[in-house]
């Protein structure tokens, strides 16, 4: 046989679900799981959006539902909803443009949208449009935050992209590192793909100001960098879903080619679900619509071979509360919700520490926004909290604030207090 042992090397486990397995067998009334990133209740629960529970129940009784596939590019209806929910209803990127190469009354959008498998399907299906079209030799670097999401990398480094790296957090104030960012997008090659967390940084959870966006998009443009916004978070982060989207519409309003990978795995609870999109965005000119309609049958060739069509279900509820008023109504308190109590878990915990005087300081954990506190807690100090404490976090430091819930924030910050003095 050809596949015997030691042919093929054993892959290192996953981190983050190593993580949960250890979690999952410890068997301490007092455990706490701060890894996971998704959300809970109050009683650290998995928690079913009331709106979606809404959708699911519209779903089973409409008597012609059925299971038939999807088309290739996704949910016909699920498209347009997403990229007014990307882009704004009104952006200049979704008005009708007239098509070169066409009927001379075709009409058509610069941007092409696919229903994809979730946020990583997404960052894969871009990943691999660019790797086969982007018009460069060699293949253009791919840069990253540093830190960035785990994933990131291996996903652009499976479809052949080279990848580097952009300075992103700044250790002594746990914020950005602005000077640092800007200095290596001037510093990388011209036309690199540049990754930008859109809003609720992972697993940092430090965001650029809109100030800082600008500068942000000066250095790309002098450098003609090509902008992959990964959007896993929108609504999550202020609660607010323009405001969380500002970024992509600023960029795409200074006329930049760039493209968004969409979740809807967090701000809809449909994790399991794989619900997300992939949109590309051509630079405004006469011939972008006929550009974009290229892109989309290209892309829409890839994920014929790779995935054939995209999961209905989540694509359903997402789509149904995207186009009812009263269900984006009812979607926009429940990110409320979600976003709110973890405001909470931020202030409460900033507010113990800060009783307690533990060494240090500790604004970080109320600046920094999202399901993400980069701590700043060493890999010793996370080690201790595991074995001692029973408290589960990943080693950079990082803790997901939707772990905490009021029966555990008393004792995770006595937990915090006591490795901080002892180490
Ligand atoms: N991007 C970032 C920054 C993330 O944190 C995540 C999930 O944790 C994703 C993308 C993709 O998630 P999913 O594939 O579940 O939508």
């Amino acid at each position: 046989s050809a596949f015997t042992a030691g042919v093929v090397p054993p892959a290192p486990e996953d981190p983050l679900f190593g993580l949960m397995t250890a979690f999952r067998a410890d068997t301490s009334p007092s455990k706490v799981d701060l890894g996971i990133g998704a959300y809970r209740d109050d009683n650290a629960q998995p928690w079913v959006l009331p709106v979606v529970r809404k959708a699911e129940e519209l779903i089973r009784s409409n008597p012609a539902a059925n299971h038939e596939y999807l088309p290739i590019a996704g949910l016909p209806e699920l498209g347009p909803a997403t990229q007014k929910l990307i882009f704004g209803a009104d952006s200049p990127v979704l008005a009708d443009k007239r098509m070169r190469h066409a009927d001379r009354d075709a009409l058509a959008l610069q941007v092409a949208t696919l229903q994809t498998i979730s946020g990583t399907g997404a960052i894969h299906l871009g990943g691999l449009f660019l790797s086969r079209f982007y018009p460069a030799d060699p293949k253009p670097t791919v840069l990253l935050s540093n830190p960035t999401w785990a994933n990131h990398r291996q996903i652009f480094t499976n479809v052949h992209l080279p990848v580097a790296s952009y300075p992103y957090f700044f250790p002594s104030t746990k914020g950005l590192d602005l000077d640092g960012m800007l200095a290596a997008l001037r510093a990388a090659p011209d036309r690199s793909v540049v990754v930008l967390h859109t809003c609720a940084h992972n697993p940092t959870g430090v965001d650029p100001t809109q100030d800082q966006w600008q500068q942000i998009a000066v250095a790309m443009r002098e450098k003609n960098h090509f902008p992959f916004f990964d959007t896993a978070y929108q609504g999550f982060a202020s609660g607010d879903l323009a405001r969380d989207a500002w970024p992509i519409r600023y960029f795409a309003a200074q006329g930049f080619e760039l493209c968004v990978a969409e979740s809807f795995a967090k701000n809809f609870g449909l994790y399991g679900e794989r619900a997300g999109a992939f949109h590309f965005v051509c630079a405004p000119s006469d011939s972008a619509a006929d550009a974009a309609a290229a892109i989309a049958s290209q892309l829409t060739v890839l994920q014929r071979c790779e995935i054939s069509n995209p999961p209905a279900y989540g694509a359903r509820i997402a789509s149904m509360v995207l186009n009812d008023p009263e269900l984006f109504a009812q979607w926009e308190q429940d990110l409320h919700t979600m976003s709110g109590r973890i405001i909470e878990m931020r202030r409460g915990l900033r507010e113990r520490l800060e009783q307690k005087r533990t060494p240090g300081t500790w604004e970080h954990i109320t600046e920094q926004i999202g399901m993400f506190s980069f701590t700043g807690l060493s890999e010793e100090q996370v080690k201790i909290l595991r074995e001692k404490w029973h408290v589960y976090m990943t080693k950079n430091g990082r803790i997901s604030m939707a772990g905490l819930n009021s029966h555990n924030i008393d004792y995770f910050a006595e937990a915090v207090d006591s490795v901080v003095r002892e180490t």
